[in-house]
């Protein structure tokens, strides 16, 4: 089959035929329809985090596809079916996993990290990690559920624990961030968006935000917001990944408010711990969504509370993968995904 290999970061990926994934017991083998191009990806790509399993190593967590072959003992799923498969799987034993956190499961493995990922024809899986795609939802853009919409899901309901009318600011609005806006304003938030893009705040805006600021059009636009909001948002959700933005966002909260850090940074974070300690401020992490979350997320989808086929702005063939990663370099775009 043709997948897109990863030697080593600061080189592109190289289009190349490898062998067909061969499933073992409880796997199946998954036909992919569509794998969306993360900014996570980059990271590996452009700033040399190391990836868990060490390349050549296919990228690509956003999977979505159809059941190829299913190992004579799996029951759950046939030959076609539509299916999505979560960016990371839980061993559903750890601690972790049995409080029903899987996506910090000491045994984690992650799509195109730990194990080979969706930037392939093929990608195998174990099917206890698997979810059915309900026809009403289309199977390619339906591939960004996976991670731009479910890990938004999880850091509104698990992690930031919007309540109807709490002030949401949303910072750093791409594949993630924008998502994060749609799933925050159907939880019943007051959304405010950031970023540095009109095109991305205009986005934001469609998909429900209440006022939008572009931060390049001031100087300090956590003060901005602060006035705006009578004291600042009840919560702020970096998603962007900047210790400089982090603290941005930290400093547009209210007294006694929450920030949650989605954005990925290798760097350390500065924030005011006086602050912290004398209003009781709280800052949270996200990462990913428990698997228990992803059939609500995916319901949402079916019955049009989140919208997915809007949020696909390009797709591109296995071979044009280089150029979809540039795409996703220059900023443009909301979601992107690789039809194999
Ligand atoms: P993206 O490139 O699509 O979006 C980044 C957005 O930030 C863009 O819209 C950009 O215009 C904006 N931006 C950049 N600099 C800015 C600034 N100084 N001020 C305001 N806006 C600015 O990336 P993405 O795919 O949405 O991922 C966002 C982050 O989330 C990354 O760090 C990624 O690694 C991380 N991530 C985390 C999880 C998780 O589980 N927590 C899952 C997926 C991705
Ligand atoms: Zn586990």
């Amino acid at each position: 089959m043709k997948a897109a290999v990863f030697y080593g970061p600061n080189q592109p990926l190289k289009v190349e035929e490898v062998p067909i994934p061969v499933i073992g017991t409880g796997e199946i083998l998954v036909k992919v329809a569509a794998c969306g191009l993360c900014h996570t990806d980059l990271s590996y790509i452009d700033h040399g985090v190391p990836t868990f399993k060490k390349p050549p190593l296919i990228l690509g967590h956003e999977i979505s596809g159809t059941v190829a072959e299913v190992a004579p003992d799996v029951t759950l799923f046939k030959v076609g079916d539509r299916v999505l498969l979560p960016a990371v799987m839980a061993c559903g034993e750890c601690s972790s996993c049995r409080e029903g956190r899987g996506n910090v499961c000491d045994n984690m493995e992650m799509f195109g990290n730990n194990v080979d990922g969706g930037y392939a024809e093929y990608v195998k899986a174990p099917a206890s990690n698997v979810f059915h795609l309900p026809d009403e939802i289309p199977l390619i853009e339906g591939a960004i559920i996976a991670d731009a919409i479910t890990t938004p899901f999880h850091a509104v309901k698990n992690r930031a624990k919007v309540k109807p009318g709490d002030t949401l600011l949303v910072y750093g609005c791409g594949g993630v961030g924008l998502n994060l806006v749609q799933v925050a304003n159907a939880a019943g938030a007051s959304v405010i968006a950031v970023d540095i893009s009109n095109t991305k705040l205009a986005k934001a805006k469609e998909l429900g935000a209440v006022a939008i600021y572009n931060a390049n059009d001031y100087p300090d636009v956590a003060k901005v917001v602060r006035k705006s909001t009578g004291g600042g948002v009840d919560i702020a959700c970096e998603c962007i990944g900047n210790p400089k933005t982090q603290e941005i966002a930290f400093n547009c909260v209210r007294n006694g408010g929450r920030l949650v850090i989605v954005g990925y940074s290798a760097h350390p974070m500065t924030l005011n711990a006086s602050r912290v300690m004398y209003r009781e401020m709280e800052v949270v992490g996200s990462l990913g969504c428990p698997l228990g979350d992803y059939p609500k997320v995916i319901e949402m989808v079916r019955n049009g509370k989140i919208q997915v086929l809007s949020m696909v702005s390009k797709r591109f063939s296995l071979d044009q993968i280089n150029e979809g990663l540039d795409f996703l370099r220059s900023g443009e775009g909301f979601r992107s995904v690789i039809v194999p």
